[in-house]
């Protein structure tokens, strides 16, 4: 059906030899399948610890100037491990003496944090039989750190069609001066999504352990329903609210492209998971919610003046000001006499004094209260600006859970409504949520 695939496999589906054979096999049930994107092992067990936060570790240690062969070996071992169960030649001793070499000599997180997949993909290229291709030779960011579009898609559509086959190393990729530069965490799903637009792939799959996309977090809503199909938008904003199961930039490369995702379980590859496209089927279309999702971490200060909407500029004036600071806003909800932006609690926290000060002298406010502990919800969905009563649902299941609603605002575009709640009635009211509009 396909002619050819990028498949990206997280860490779960990595995180030992019987996972890393599932993959392949997987990788190896269709031809298409010609490029191979992979994280680094993840937890195998749920208090198990990821390589990628060894490594992270490593480098505390280090920089600390504290002993870290000790982390060093326990990640050694565990890649000796998968090694030696997949019988594969491999000289690791010699990967991991380079890693605690620079590790010495002072390098930044991001080099050591990029070993995990690094060295991961090395290996499967090795068990697969297939050319490997370091990600620092084909992904580019430029001098402000920025994913270089252009000469990325150029350079690894070039080196990797030229190439059947291909294992890449997810999560990194180099800066002008060569250096490594990671994404952020969970980044190897843009690394497939850019691999997946370089090659022009038809389709890009993100293997991970769940069947989907689920309607909410699977940790607090038992057995959520999976999104059968959803929208390049409607998955950013799921994903941005805190639908964490794939990384809220990997759409980008692809929607571009108009290239769709398959989110696939590698322990269940008979599910057929969620696709991700730029419109869905008409059936499906009729869906007024396709998903909640949200996160705690949220601080609204909220600025009340009296005759402030007669006060030209005030809001943009407020903006400035966090915008100076280096704090982006996630809301900005709006009443006659005030106004309230609210923003990422820990970013808040560091910069607070000097916001305040700023806004007690530019915009000589009447007061100015601050409420922390904020988790936002998002219910989002293409189909609901049709549908009458959906507020309404969403207070009365929010009401019906004795959970106190302290913030709503309704995305311009009317794909969400996003609700803030305490911290404390965050899984109460996702509970409730779900329940009333989805189940
Ligand atoms: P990988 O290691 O494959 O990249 P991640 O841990 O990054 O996997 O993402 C998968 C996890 O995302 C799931 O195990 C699940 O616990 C979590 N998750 C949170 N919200 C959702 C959601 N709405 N749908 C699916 N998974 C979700
Ligand atoms: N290994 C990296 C992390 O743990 C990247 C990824 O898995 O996508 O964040
Ligand atoms: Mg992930």
């Amino acid at each position: 059906m396909y002619n050819t695939i990028t498949a990206k496999f997280g860490g779960t589906s990595l995180a030992d030899a019987s996972q890393i054979r599932k993959a392949v096999e997987i990788v190896k049930s269709d031809p298409a399948r010609r490029y191979l994107v992979a994280s680094a092992p993840g937890k195998r067990f749920s208090d198990d610890i990821k390589i990628t936060d060894l490594l992270y570790t490593c480098h505390k240690q280090a920089s600390n100037r504290e002993d870290f062969t000790a982390t060093l070996e326990k990640i050694s071992r565990r890649y000796g491990e998968i090694i030696e169960a997949l019988g594969v030649d491999f000289d690791l001793a010699s990967e991991i003496a380079t890693i605690k070499k620079n590790l010495e000599a002072g390098t930044s997180a991001d080099y050591p944090a990029s070993r995990g997949e690094y060295i991961n993909s090395k290996i499967i290229a090795k068990f697969l039989g297939w050319p490997f291709v370091d990600a620092a030779e084909i992904i580019f960011f430029n001098e402000n750190g920025l994913l270089d579009e252009a000469k990325t898609f150029q350079t690894a559509g070039d080196r990797l069609k030229a190439l059947d086959h291909a294992v890449v190393p997810g999560f990194y990729g180099s800066m002008p001066d060569g250096k490594i530069k990671t994404f952020s965490r969970g980044g190897s799903d843009i690394t497939g999504s850019i691999v997946a637009r370089s090659v022009m792939a038809d389709l890009y799959e993100n293997w991970t352990d769940v069947s989907g996309m689920l309607s909410a977090d699977p940790r607090i809503v038992d057995d959520p329903k999976v999104i059968n199909y959803i929208t390049y938008t409607e998955l950013r904003e799921l994903s941005y609210m805190g639908a964490s199961v794939l990384h809220e930039d990997a759409v980008f490369p692809v929607r571009k492209a108009g290239i769709p995702i398959n989110i696939r379980n590698t322990n269940k590859p008979e599910d057929k998971g969620t696709l991700i496209a730029a419109s869905m089927p008409k059936d499906i279309a009729k869906r007024a919610v396709t998903g909640i999702a949200g996160r705690k971490g949220f601080s609204s200060i909220r600025v009340e003046k009296s005759m402030m909407n007669g006060e030209t500029g005030f809001g943009a004036r407020l903006l400035g000001i966090f915008a100076r600071s280096g704090i982006p806003f996630e809301h900005c909800p709006t009443g006659i006499d005030t106004i309230s932006v609210v923003v990422n609690s820990t970013l808040f926290d560091e910069k607070r004094d000097e916001i305040l000060r700023e806004i007690k002298s530019e915009l000589d406010p009447d007061f100015i209260t601050i409420e922390k502990n904020l988790a936002a919800i998002a219910i989002v969905g293409e189909g609901m600006v049709r549908v009458k009563g959906m507020a309404a649902k969403i207070f009365a299941a929010l009401a019906g859970a004795g959970v106190n609603i302290r913030m709503i605002d309704q995305g311009s575009d009317e794909l969400n409504i996003i609700v803030g709640v305490d911290e404390a009635d965050y899984e109460k009211a996702l509970k409730a949520l779900y329940g009333e509009i989805i189940s």
